[in-house]
Parts: structure tokens; sequence; C-alpha cells
């Protein structure tokens, strides 16, 4: 196991060089932070991901969550790991000083969420799910709900879950069946069953707080008729005891990777005797879930991000100290060579490297946007920016950090596949991130069918005048001409390939528009990448430009402009032929009957 997880001189330095027209313009983004209280976070935030969750993470994997007796048992260190980010403030870092927090900005909670996610990521999820389910409370409960159960959840004594998946409803939650029945104001009886809850039920805490969907009775039919309930595993009754509420653990899922956290089947109300509290209004439930959702499928993007930083440095301790053949023009008695010499592993590790450092550049990037939103909601091109990019910023590391820990393990030759290194489970745990929070295949619908046309494609040109100036700065450093030109190029292209698909949707129906959708985000998710990938060599030049002193910071500055060119060079260019098949009027997908696939 590698002690170098991730790389803080690297995490400053994406954090530091945010650029684009609201960066310098608008106060708020990092609020009265200074360097010094970022790195003092950020420092603390690593000390707790080395000495806390990176030792237990390779046994999270080999011993995962048992079901015994109806209870989850997990890891002996779940339990003192979520005390500890309760007692020390981590869990209410973004909520207000009255609930204990330090009102954060978010661009430093997706900092912290990188640096647990790296270290552990099964172990990162666990104060992430509370996080998110303090925040619904905060947002849409009752004071009654939010003073009895947001200071046990902070404290890290209670979890919190996200509660939506059912056997019949998972990307369609429309479908969901579970059913609230009125029993007095606000209280409502649970019936119904769900799957795939994260962090569903385990013994690392003393009560479970699901914020679930359910469908009052009598509710409209469809994503219209969908309230939000706050269902505890336990109920605090008066004098402070609590009771059963008639949730039952089905299961606990055995999973390919991220095996450190229970997953779980749920049924309420098997005894007729689960309570839930309505939070907010009736029949707004999906829309109040929207709000954790967007912010997780940020943080899954950065929980992919994260697994794909360590599998990188993994491999490139290995890939330093494994020596194998020579090079090409030594004659052939010469020592063998560490690998790192040959062009193709560099290769393999400039790749990894395009990919985790662009995306946590983009996370951090969207960070920004939600900042200056939400400190001047007047700022509303902010959040539509932030909008558009979500499904990007969720999908590009996932679905690249896939390939990404996949290069790791190649460069770890046979002993990549084994599980002598970690890099196997970096690869496991990497897998779910394409799935959970929305699949690609809906986060590509997200945007293409609504964030793209949203305002007249207002969000589209917002982006557009984002990267332009990108590209005309960086003009100014010498030898990124080049690469501000490529990308203004491919700009222009992406916006002739969405005017197509927009025609091709007018002419052939909804059904066309959408049918190459994913490919779209892909095209999309490169080119926005490309875009970070300017601004961190732009960035980077501009300190070589004022003279950097020391050899190793001269060479940190060197090696962003060496991977901004590979990703130009050898990524940015596979939107061509993506674009080739956008265009193609003849969409075999759509043309293709169900009967054809033929066993
Ligand atoms: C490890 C893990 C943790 C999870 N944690 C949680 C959690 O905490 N809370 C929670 O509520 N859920 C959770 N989930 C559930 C997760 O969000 C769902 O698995 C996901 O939304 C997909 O739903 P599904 O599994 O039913 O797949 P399906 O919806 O059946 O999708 C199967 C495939 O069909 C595609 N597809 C579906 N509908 C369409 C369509 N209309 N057009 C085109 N393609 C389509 C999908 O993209 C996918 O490729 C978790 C899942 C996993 C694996």
């Amino acid at each position: 196991m590698t002690e170098k997880f991730m790389s803080m001189k690297n995490l400053k330095f994406t954090l530091h060089s945010r650029k684009g027209k609201y960066s310098s313009k608008t106060p708020g983004f990092l609020k009265d932070h200074t360097p010094k209280t970022i790195d003092m976070i950020l420092k603390a935030a690593f000390d707790l991901g080395k000495k806390v969750m990176h030792p237990m993470f390779e046994e999270m994997d080999r011993f995962p969550p048992v079901l015994e007796n109806g209870r989850v048992h997990v890891h002996e260190g779940v339990r003192p790991m979520l005390e500890t980010l309760g007692k020390d403030g981590w869990i209410s870092a973004g909520l207000p000083e009255k609930w204990g927090g330090e009102d954060m900005p978010a661009s430093l909670m997706h900092c912290i969420y990188f640096i647990f996610a790296a270290a552990n990521y099964s172990a990162s999820t666990f104060s992430g799910l509370t996080m998110g389910a303090a925040n619904l409370i905060l947002s849409f409960g009752t004071k009654e709900l939010q003073d009895v159960y947001l200071p046990p959840m902070l404290a890290g004594k209670w979890q919190g879950t996200m509660a939506l998946t059912e056997p019949e409803a998972g990307s369609s939650l429309g479908d969901l069946s579970c059913e609230a029945m009125p029993v007095e104001k606000e209280q409502y009886k649970i019936c119904g069953e769900k799957i795939f809850i994260s962090a569903g039920d385990h013994d690392g805490v003393d009560n479970i707080i699901h914020l679930m969907l359910a469908r009052i009775t009598g509710a409209p039919e469809g994503v219209k008729g969908i309230s939000l309930f706050l269902v505890p595993k336990f109920r605090p009754e008066s004098r402070g005891s609590l009771v059963e509420n008639d949730v039952t653990v089905t299961q606990v899922f055995h999973k390919l990777g991220y095996k450190g956290a229970p997953i779980t089947g749920l049924r309420m109300g098997e005894n007729d005797n689960c309570i839930g509290y309505l939070v907010g209004e009736e029949n707004k439930g999906l829309a109040y879930m929207f709000q954790m959702m967007n912010g997780a499928r940020l943080e899954v993007g950065m929980g992919a991000t994260g697994i794909a930083t360590t599998a990188y440095h993994s491999s490139l301790e290995y890939c330093r100290t494994r020596h194998q053949g020579r090079k090409i023009a030594e004659p052939k008695n010469s020592e063998q060579v560490a690998i790192i010499q040959h062009p193709d592993v560099k290769r393999m590790l400039l790749f990894q490297r395009a990919v985790s450092e662009g995306a946590l550049a983009l996370i951090l990037q969207c960070g920004m946007y939600e900042d200056i939103f939400t400190t001047d909601p007047s700022q509303t091109d902010c959040h539509l920016l932030l909008e558009l990019l979500t499904p990007i910023a969720k999908t590009y590391p996932s679905e690249m950090g896939i390939l990404s820990t996949s290069t790791a393990i190649q460069c770890f030759g046979g002993y990549g596949y084994c599980d002598d290194f970690p890099v196997e489970q970096h690869f496991r745990d990497m897998r779910v991130h394409t799935i959970h929070e929305g699949t690609t295949g809906i986060q590509a619908m997200d945007l293409l069918g609504r964030k793209v046309v949203a305002q007249n494609g207002r969000a589209l040109m917002l982006l557009k005048e984002e990267i332009l100036q990108t590209a005309g700065e960086a003009r100014h450093s010498a030898g990124l001409d080049d690469m501000a030109d490529q990308l203004v190029s491919y700009v222009a292209l992406l916006e002739q390939v969405t005017m197509k698909i927009a025609a091709m949707g007018k002419n052939k129906g909804m059904d066309a528009y959408l049918a190459n959708a994913t490919l779209y985000l892909e095209m999309f998710g490169i080119i926005v990448i490309a875009w970070q990938w300017l601004s961190m060599a732009h960035a980077a030049a501009t300190k070589l430009e004022q003279g950097v002193p020391k050899k190793t910071d001269q060479l940190f500055y060197e090696g962003k402009i060496h991977v901004a060119t590979y990703f130009y060079s050898h990524e940015l260019v596979r939107v061509n032929s993506i674009s080739m098949t956008l265009g193609c009027e003849t969409m075999v997908t759509l043309a293709i009957p169900e009967a054809c696939f033929t066993d």
C-alpha cells in the first residue's frame, strides 16, 4: 500500500489556479479564507485521511460488512472514525455556525472530500451521506426535526442515508411505489421496500436516519406525487429513549468493489409500525432530493477522482522502482532500466495524470461557481454553469477513471492483476461510479435533454465565453498558442454538432435527439477537460515566467505543461471521431429492432 495517496502540492495548485471571468471579479469565492487557513484545513484533513482512513483501506475490502441477526456489522474502525469526524467538526463544516459548522465554502469541502476519498473511498462515504441528509433536514425540515436529529448526526453518532431506489424504480424514480399513509399531522405510516441503500444499516453508529422518498396515499402518479420523509431506524421518544421503528434490513449486497461500505435492502412497515415524518411540503420530495443529488453527483465525481489519483501514485511508485528491459538504443548487456524510462510507460502515467488532475480541476471549477452563487444569489449565470457542468463532473471522472485505474494495473504488469498491490482494489472500487447517483446514460440525457436547452442554450453560451476567455489569456504565455487555437476550434465543433443534433431532433423526434446523448456527453467532457488543462498549463507557465527558484517546483510546473500537451495530442483529438458519429444521419441504435438481438 502506497503511503502517498495524493499530492497536496497539486491540490493546492489546482485550487488556487481557478481562472475565468468569475474567479477574479466576484467576491465570495473561498470567502474570507487565506492561503494560510486553507493550508491548515487541508493539512488537518490529510492527517485524518492518513492516520485514520488509509490504514484500514485494505482491511475494509477484505472483511466486508455482514448481516447477522438483523444488524449489519462493519469494520471496527468505522465507529471511532465517525466519532472523530463528528467531534472535530468535519461533518458539520459546511453548515452555519449555529449548528457547530464553519460555513465552509463548497470548494474547500470538495478538497476535503477528495483527500478522504483518495485515502479510503469506502470510509469516506459514511460521513458524506450524513452531511447530505443533514443538509436536506436543514433546508426543508421543521425546527423540531432539526433540533432532534441534527445534533447526533453532526456528532457522527447517527448515520444519514438517501433512500430512493426500489426494486422496480431505479433510473425511473417516478415509478416508485413506497407508500406513506397519513396518521396525524406530519406523521405517516411508511410501507414498502428499498434496495441499494448506502450505509442503510450498520453498527458503527447508534441510529440510522433515512431521507426517504415515498408516495402519500392518493398522490398523483409519476414524479409529481413523490414526497420526502425522514424515517429513523429508532424513533426518539420523550425523555431521550429510542423505540424501534419497523425498518428491517432484508440483505446486505455483495459488491464488486467499494466493499467497506454496507449497501442494504430495507423493508418498511412489515409490522405496520414504521413512522416517517414529512420533510417540507407534500409532493415536492423529488425536487428537494435533487438538491442532495446534485451535491452528491459532484461528490461521486470527486470520489472517482480520489481513487484515480491514489491509483496513479501507486503506479508511479512502482514504475520508478521496477527494472525491466533496456532502452532501445542501449547495448544488450547494459543494466536493466526502471520501467518509467520507457515511453510507453510514460504514456500510461501521462494518461492517468491527464484524467485525475483534469477531473480535479473541473470539480473545483464547479465548486467555485457554487460558492459564488451561494454567496451572491444574483449571480445566476454561475448557477447555470454549475448545472450544465454537473453531469460532466460526475461522468468524466467516473467513466475515464475506469480506464485510468485499469491503466494503473497495466503499469504493474502481472502484479497489478493480483492483490499483492492495491491497484486491483482501486479498479474495483472505481466501477460503481458510473452507476450510482444516476447512470451515465441518465446523466447524458440530463445534459442534452435539459441543461443544454435550458434558457435557449444560455448555459452553453456562458461556457463558451469562459472557455474563450481562458484561451485568450493562455495566448500570453509562450508555447500555448497552438493549444489555445485547438480549443477554440473544438468549441466551434461542439456548437456545430449541438445544432446538428437539434436539427435531427426537430425532424425525427425526441428519440433521435437523445439517441446518442452518451456520446455527446463524452465529447463535451473531453472539451471541458481540455479547457481545464489549458487553464492549468497557463497557470504553470505564468509561474515559470515569474521565475521559480526551487528545482522541484520548476519540474512540477514543467510537468503540468507536458501533461496538458499530452491531453491535446492524445485525448482531445478523439473528439473528431466522436463528432463524426454524432453527425451521422443513420442511427443504428434506433434502426435495429430488438428482435435482431438474436442468440
Ligand atoms: C453500490 C451502490 C450504492 C448505491 N447507493 C444508493 C443509495 O444510497 N441510495 C439510493 O437510493 N440508491 C443507491 N444506489 C442505486 C443506484 O442509484 C441505482 O442502481 C441507479 O440509479 C440505477 O438504477 P438501477 O440499478 O435500477 O438500474 P436501471 O435503472 O435498471 O438501469 C439499467 C441500465 O439501463 C439504462 N437505462 C435505464 N433507463 C433508461 C432510459 N430511460 N434511457 C436509457 N437508458 C436507460 C441505465 O443507464 C443502465 O445502464 C446504489 C447503487 C449501487 C450499485
